[in-house]
């Protein structure tokens, strides 16, 4: 950073673009607060980290006991939370799902709530099904409790996913600074911030919702570094990358990528709808996912399905929901930049083959030996002999027509 100084301007420059698309309440010329990291891990260790130490300060102001934090999220949350409470000794409760609502629920967030509560960590765009949880809601719920409490039990908002999706989509949405208790945000740059994987962002509300003692002042490489992460050196590649796409793309930019991936998902659920075989379990609004089961079960599973997709090159997860929904099984498809309408007609074709090949196994089911997937190396020999026929193909053309 000292060698490169640039490169700690273009974090500094990202992170002010990223506070203000979030709402932050800086004036014109104010440096935002926040960081670049690996990803929404890091940032959300930062920020856990960030709420702990807050509560604790405030805490032996008051000459109150300090020992038993704790965090309220919903069973859905990404894993990354359950190692911050498990790896910075924070008690981890989680509001439980049930069939049919697969997000935290507001009212009960808040009513696990209680003194010890370092904050309450909202999801905007949940892991499982990408559905936005009610911020704005939760954020009400909970002015009123603390007002009727004195505390100042504050949110977490955790945008891994939906933190760049809202802003350009869904721009009436109220789910970020806009809300007085949101005081910190974590987006994945790597996710639909369209970098590769290495790059997330946490940005705080204020100077104030960021302890000044957690910010280490090195002076190793000759000049004031100001750091508050948990590793010390990696490279600058992924920073880079990032101020590139807000550049390149800019607000409008990252609009139409984000409105064609929402029509792309839009068009994939109907047509998987249409097919017949199965129940959705996304939103039409949310993370432009699609995640569905199967309505019949009776056969073979969502797992079989997952398996017998890898023949074709697809890599679509079965999981469980979490608790306590875990008896719903569903995949889920992720539609980024780069999944194309036609790779969408390409994917429901090739579920209907698949459901094909299951139904007709089932029905010989004694005598039917499965066919084996393609491994790694087999796939790529297939695309490595398709590309070069093509090739053979088109050099034989331009030759024809004396090209070359
Ligand atoms: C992906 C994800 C994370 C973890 O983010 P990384 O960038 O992979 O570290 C956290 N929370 C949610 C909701 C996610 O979708």
């Amino acid at each position: 950073m000292d060698t490169y100084p640039i490169s700690t301007e273009l974090q500094d420059r990202c992170v002010n673009m990223i506070a203000r698309l979030v709402n932050a309440p800086i004036k014109d010329g104010e440096p935002a607060i926040g960081a670049g990291c690996i990803g929404s891990s890091e940032a959300i260790m930062l920020a856990g980290l960030a709420f702990k130490r807050k509560w604790q300060n405030k805490r032996k102001e008051q000459g109150l006991p300090y020992d038993k934090p704790n965090i309220v999220t919903g069973a859905n949350v990404q894993v990354c939370w359950e190692k911050f409470a498990r790896y910075f000794e924070v008690e981890l409760r989680e509001v439980k799902l049930r069939e049919g609502y697969y997000i935290m629920d507001p009212v009960k967030a808040v009513e696990l709530v209680d003194e010890n509560t370092i904050c309450v960590a909202g999801i905007l765009g949940s892991t499982y099904n990408g559905e936005f949880e009610d911020i704005k809601l939760l954020n009400d719920l909970l002015v009123e409790k603390n007002a009727q409490t004195g505390w100042d039990t504050p949110i977490h908002v955790d945008g891994a996913s939906g933190g760049f999706i809202a802003p350009f989509i869904y721009p009436d949405l109220e789910w970020d600074f806009r809300l007085p208790l949101v005081k910190s945000i974590n987006l994945s740059g790597h996710k639909y911030g369209l970098v590769y994987a290495g790059v997330g962002w946490v940005v705080w509300r204020s100077k104030e919702d960021l302890p000044e003692e957690l910010i280490f002042h090195v002076n190793y490489l000759g000049t004031d570094q100001p750091t508050f992460t948990l590793n010390f050196s990696k490279g600058a590649s992924h920073l880079i990358a990032q101020y590139y796409q807000f550049i390149r793309l800019g607000h409008n930019g990252y609009k139409r990528v984000m409105q064609n991936c929402r029509e792309n998902a839009l068009y994939l659920r109907d047509s998987v709808e249409a097919t017949g075989y199965f129940n959705i379990l996304s939103k039409r609004e949310g993370v432009p996912l699609l995640a569905f089961s199967l309505k019949d079960r009776s056969q073979f599973d969502e797992y079989d399905v997952a398996d017998n997709l890898k023949r074709f090159g697809w890599i679509l997860p079965a999981y469980t929901m979490a608790p306590d929904a875990q008896h719903v099984t569903l995949l889920r498809a992720v539609v980024r930049e780069d999944f194309s309408r036609t790779l969408a007609d390409r994917l429901v074709r090739d579920i209907i083959r698949t459901i094909d090949y299951l139904e007709h196994r089932a029905a010989k089911s004694t005598s039917l030996v499965p066919i084996k997937p393609l491994s790694a190396a087999e796939n790529v020999n297939r695309i490595g002999h398709d590309f070069l026929r093509r090739l053979r193909e088109s050099a034989a053309k331009a030759k024809s027509q004396g090209v070359c």
